[in-house]
């Protein structure tokens, strides 16, 4: 849906409410988490689905490096990482605070270039992997625990990309309409999630900002009512977190959300979290590199080699690049890459967004209603979004109208926001797919270029179990999709092969 041409800036935003008399949230933080178990800090309370908790999350033994003497693997690798000699500095990579605006795909012909400087840097790597989002990094750190030399090319730094720009929501439930693989798979990496954080936060002492603190999907209307309480009698019957809320006990959920919305009634879905995904990222980046992946960044792919079936490298701006697999990982600028066996519809979706300081919010529901989101931060911010805006091309610069959409329709969900600072705005591309599922596999030949992409509104949600189903079955190494199954066939990238 694109942004409309005219938005009704509503009466409160205008003439907005005193801070210090009008908002008074109450919001109730959730009982305690997945991470507060695994840290050891659960008060002895019911873990399971009825508890509103994720089960069968439990973390591996200890287990030795990978051996870095043979590339691969044979059998059987550890998922864990290897010993590090203490924590990574505390920002191992500095994130803008707006990410970089993104620029479009260098598509000029690709000529033999000169110089190489990239190829003439060390061993050939088992797996390269082009783009360092959150699938990329998730994915290549996953390789390199199985035992592989990987190396990850990003044309700017890890993290300009959506994965910069999302609002870090790990929503299985409200992102799936109907019951499928897809929320199969989403519940899966949700499940991951938690141990990834207690892993990440251990290993980088960064705070990723964790939150299992469930969300509101708000009706509209009697139409939308009716939809989400389908919606919530089959979450029932497969043992989800899901209560239908108006009135008093939709109040007491969120506090200060408008007389309008309180009638038409919510859907509360427990088993949604959010966490900080720009913090996300830099655990990420520092994780992979402590499991040896190499992460080059200023380095903008142009396309694959490909020799016969079999994809042996790509080309780069600063020379060919061999290696023994590759893997496309360029979030929206996938589908760009010259030389691909066919032609991959991932297009980006620009999505605009702003952030507001309301410190009273933290530890709240998160709010939905249709594409507005409001997300409370643990830093006391609440972010506001997203526009959804297919025909906005590769330009990932939030505009006037986009941004006051976003405001607008915000403070009609909670008026007391309009007293709120604006404290930054930002915008991203989706990688978007004709049917909005993921691109995970081949293309075509098994040997040829692989793809992790078209992750569209829920990369971060699906990065781990992305990882975990990718790594293994491209390298052929450890037992692929351990704890999540196989990659789904409803994701093979042969479904869009002429
Ligand atoms: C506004 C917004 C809100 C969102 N909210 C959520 C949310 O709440 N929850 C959720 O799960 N998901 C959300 N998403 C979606 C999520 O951000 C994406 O699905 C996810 O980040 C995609 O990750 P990625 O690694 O595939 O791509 P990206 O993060 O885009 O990374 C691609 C990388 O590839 C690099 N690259 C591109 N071209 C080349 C090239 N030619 N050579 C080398 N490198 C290249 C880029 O520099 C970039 O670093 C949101 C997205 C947006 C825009």
């Amino acid at each position: 849906m694109g942004v409309p041409a005219q938005v009704q800036v509503p009466e409160s935003y205008r003439d907005p409410v005193d801070k210090a008399e009008g908002r008074h949230f109450r919001w109730g933080g959730p009982g305690p988490g997945i991470l507060d178990i695994l840290r050891g800090r659960h008060d002895g309370s019911p873990v399971g689905w009825d508890s509103g908790m994720v089960p069968g999350v439990i973390l591996p033994p200890p287990c030795p490096p990978p051996r870095r003497s043979c590339n691969l693997l044979p059998e059987g690798p550890c998922l864990l990482p290897p010993t590090v000699p203490g924590p990574l500095p505390t920002d191992p990579l500095p994130m803008p605070e707006n990410p970089a605006p993104a620029s479009p795909p260098h598509l000029s012909p690709s000529a033999e270039p000169s110089r190489a400087p990239v190829a003439a840097t060390g061993p050939i790597p088992d797996l390269v992997v082009v783009g360092g989002g959150l699938v990329g990094l998730a994915t290549a750190r996953e390789a390199a625990r199985l035992g592989a030399v990987v190396e990850v090319l990003d044309r700017g730094r890890p993290g300009d990309g959506a994965s910069g720009a999302a609002a870090g929501m790990l929503s299985p439930l409200a992102e799936s309409p109907v019951d499928g693989p897809f929320l199969d798979f989403a519940l899966a990496s949700l499940a991951l999630w938690p141990a990834w954080v207690l892993e990440l936060e251990e290993e980088t002492g960064l705070d990723l900002q964790y939150q299992e603190a469930g969300k509101l999907l708000l009706a509209r209307d009697a139409a939308g009512a009716d939809e989400l309480q389908a919606r919530m009698g089959w979450a029932l019957q497969r043992g989800l977190g899901a209560r239908w809320l108006r009135d008093e006990a939709l109040a007491r959920e969120a506090p200060g959300l408008s007389t309008e919305h309180l009638s038409a009634g919510a859907l509360l879905l427990e088993d949604d979290y959010r966490l900080d995904n720009r913090a996300a990222v830099r655990a990420l980046h520092g994780s992979a590199k402590a499991a040896g992946v190499q992460v080059r960044t200023g380095t903008e792919v142009t396309g694959v080699i490909m020799d016969g079936g079999a994809c042996t490298g790509v080309r780069t701006t600063d020379g060919i690049r061999r290696a023994g697999r590759v893997l496309l990982a360029a979030g929206a600028w996938t589908g760009g890459l010259e030389g691909l066996p066919f032609p991959l519809p991932i297009r980006p979706i620009r999505g605009q967004m702003l952030a507001l300081e309301a410190p009273e919010l933290a530890g709240g529901r998160t709010l939905e209603a249709g594409e507005i989101y409001l997300v409370p931060r643990a830093d006391g911010r609440v972010l506001c979004g997203a526009t959804v805006e297919p025909d906005a091309g590769f330009s990932a610069r939030p505009d006037a109208g986009g941004l006051l959409h976003v405001l607008a329709q915000s403070l009609q969900l909670l008026p007391e926001l309009a007293g709120a600072p604006l404290v930054e705005t930002w915008a991203g591309l989706r990688p978007g797919t004709p049917d909005g599922l993921p691109l995970l596999g081949p293309l075509g030949d098994p040997a040829g270029p692989w793809v992790a992409g078209g992750h569209f509104r829920n990369g971060v949600l699906l990065s781990p179990a992305t990882a975990r189903v990718v790594a293994p079955a491209l390298l052929a190494a450890g037992s692929p999709g351990e704890g999540v199954g196989p990659i789904p066939q409803a994701f093979s990238p042969a479904r869009f092969a002429p």
